[in-house]
């Protein structure tokens, strides 16, 4: 089988095709793979010259981390949660995801995703649950890798500076009904910077892969809150 990556050595380098074979189990999943072309001291592409270990990252391998977030044969996905047997075709098409800067090949920057939060202060600080809350959704959206695969799909976001996705929307959920003191600030920020924008294409709930139902949260943020 085929792997072909779009590499790229550095942040200000230029981006290049590279194939390699992969010949190792066939039960892998592209994590498995990625692991198994890096594996051996001396790291040999298809062409039969020897070039660099492939960038990539990785944390706990079984989905919870969200590290191994890329585009796999055009769909962006978790790598360690894609396996070689589901995939179609002889050759694998492998790219960074392309809403973010590239640090090292597969490797990208996300940090907006965390900077984004940070600047508009939305941390829960003070336990005072909604009454009302919705416990089961509640658990759903802080179960948030921080991924960025519902950001790769989203047709509205574009560098995070002003439009922050689903994934400020789930965490401003999380924060409205987990501190009732915030919720007034929560809802603007929310609307500033999810609400007035999004388009509802809802493509991130369909590409999540912890399922999370960002329209729960917009439904509850866009509701007037109880006074
Ligand atoms: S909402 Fe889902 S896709 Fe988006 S960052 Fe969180 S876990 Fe990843």
């Amino acid at each position: 089988m085929k792997v072909r990556i779009l590499r790229q050595q550095s942040p200000v380098s230029a981006p290049y095709w590279e194939s390699f074979v992969y010949d190792g189990p066939a039960d892998n999943s592209v994590a498995g793979a990625l692991d198994y072309l890096n594996y051996h001291d001396d790291i040999i592409n298809a062409e039969g010259k020897r070039t660099t270990r492939i960038g990539w990252e990785c944390s706990c391998l079984q989905g919870i981390c969200g590290a191994c977030a890329m585009v796999i044969n055009g769909r962006p996905a978790l790598a360690c949660e894609t396996f070689l047997r589901d995939l179609k075709g002889e050759e694998i098409e492998i790219r960074p995801l392309r809403k973010f800067p590239v640090i090292h090949d597969l490797v990208v920057d996300r940090s907006s995703i965390q900077e984004n939060l940070k600047q508009a202060n939305m941390y829960i600080g003070e336990y005072q649950p909604a009454e009302d809350g919705d416990h089961s959704h509640q658990y759903a959206a802080a179960k948030c890798l921080k991924c960025g695969l519902c950001l790769e799909v989203c047709p509205n976001y574009v560098n995070g500076r002003t439009f922050f996705g689903a994934a400020f929307a789930n965490d401003c959920y999380l924060v409205a009904t987990r501190n009732r003191s915030k919720g007034g600030s929560v809802r603007t920020l929310y609307a500033e910077h999810f609400g007035k924008t999004c388009s509802k294409s809802l493509s991130c709930m369909e590409i999540c892969p912890m399922k999370i139902s960002t329209l729960a949260s917009m439904a509850h943020l866009n509701r007037k809150p109880r006074k």
